[in-house]
């Protein structure tokens, strides 16, 4: 790995350093309080690929007029159960943050409601999206797609966005189980970040030039092809995605994002569907008994741990020392407040 040197800022620095280059970028105040907010999350819990590093597309799909960076957006229920959100071209969370609470009112009334969007850029990490839906003693399913840069299994070009999924339950006496994950073997966002860190993917991730399998970060950034996470499986869960999110909601499809370089490759505007299950309402009084029972034989068991579990002891951690940041970053974002 190659030597960087970094400064440690508390979670309160890197918000409000997000929240000065948001405004300079022309981000208005409420879109900048919920962005930075979630950069300052991503640094706190993970993935630190979405956190500062992010900043400088935020910035780009405004400074383009790509992205709106004073959106209002409008949420109408378009059945009982249903919630569809116009994100008014600008970042999906701001959506997100209008709907949650008629979608959580909306899934206690029914057992089960979903909010779909479109017309909003990147949603980063999604489990920013379920964990308050957990907390809020929902189980919540959700999905978003991106631009193309997964190649199906046996195929020769990508077809799906690393389109991740994120899951989250509530848990009695307990922080929620809320996982993420890319239907990729790595986020892109990895891949860029292994390649400035200058150190090379843990597993093979995606393919060279050559068309080999690859843990070059560099390489593999050169091809923007991605393999799916076990083989067939993960890209049929791309699939699955791709009709989820960009099909239900009317968002781009991730092979369509033709002219996403003029903008900065991460200012896509997929479709998104969020999931709102009310456990209550399903018949089982002991849901939170099944839960916690399958926790303890997950606990119990090697070295095995709870999926997503990994983001309490970071968070624990960044709450009390702060995070490291490289310096190179901290320039770059010093110049984009500046500017
Ligand atoms: P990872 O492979 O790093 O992690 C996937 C999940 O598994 C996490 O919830 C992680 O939580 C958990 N996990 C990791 N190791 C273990 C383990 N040993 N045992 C049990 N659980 C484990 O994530 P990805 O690279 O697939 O995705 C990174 C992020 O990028 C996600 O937040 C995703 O939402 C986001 N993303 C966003 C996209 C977008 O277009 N908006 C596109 C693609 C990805 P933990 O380690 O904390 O326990």
């Amino acid at each position: 790995m190659a030597d960087i040197s970094t400064k440690t800022l508390s979670l309160d620095e890197v918000k409000a350093l997000a929240k000065a280059v948001l405004v300079s970028s022309g981000m208005d105040e409420r879109g900048s309080d919920t962005l930075s907010h979630l950069v300052m999350l991503s640094e706190r819990d993970g993935p630190r690929s979405h956190g500062l590093r992010m900043l400088p597309v935020y910035a780009q799909s405004f400074s383009s007029g790509y992205a709106n960076p004073a959106a209002s957006p409008t949420i109408t229920r378009m059945a009982p159960g249903v919630l569809r959100g116009d994100g008014d071209n600008g970042y999906y969370q701001i959506a997100a943050e209008q709907a949650r609470e008629e979608l959580i009112a909306m899934a206690r009334e029914n057992g089960i409601a979903a909010f779909s969007c479109a017309n909003c850029h990147h949603l980063a990490a999604l489990r920013f999206d379920t964990e308050p839906l957990a907390q809020a003693g929902l189980v919540a399913l959700a999905v978003v797609n991106s631009l193309s840069m997964v190649v199906p299994q046996g195929g020769v070009r990508p077809v799906f966005g690393t389109n991740p999924m994120s899951f989250a339950c509530p848990r009695e006496g307990a922080e929620p189980i809320v996982w993420d994950q890319a239907s990729s073997v790595v986020a892109l966002m990895d891949v860029k970040m292994a390649a400035a860190e200058g150190h090379e993917l843990p597993r093979v991730g995606g393919l060279d030039p050559s068309g080999a399998p690859s843990t070059d970060p560099n390489a593999i950034l050169e091809t923007r092809s991605l393999l799916p996470f076990g083989e067939h499986k993960g890209a049929a869960i791309a699939l699955l995605i791709e009709v989820l999110g960009a099909a239900l909601a009317g968002g781009t499809l991730s092979v369509d994002n033709a002219d996403r370089e003029a903008h900065g490759a991460l200012n896509i505007k997929g479709g998104s569907t969020l999931i709102a299950i009310d456990p209550t309402k399903f018949g089982n009084p002991a849901f939170g008994d099944f839960v916690t029972r399958i926790c303890a034989e997950i606990e119990g068991n090697g070295t095995a741990r709870v999926p997503g579990d990994g983001r309490l002891s970071k968070r624990a951690a960044a709450a009390g020392e702060g995070v490291t940041v490289s310096t190179e970053l901290l320039a770059q974002l010093d110049q984009l407040r500046q500017s």
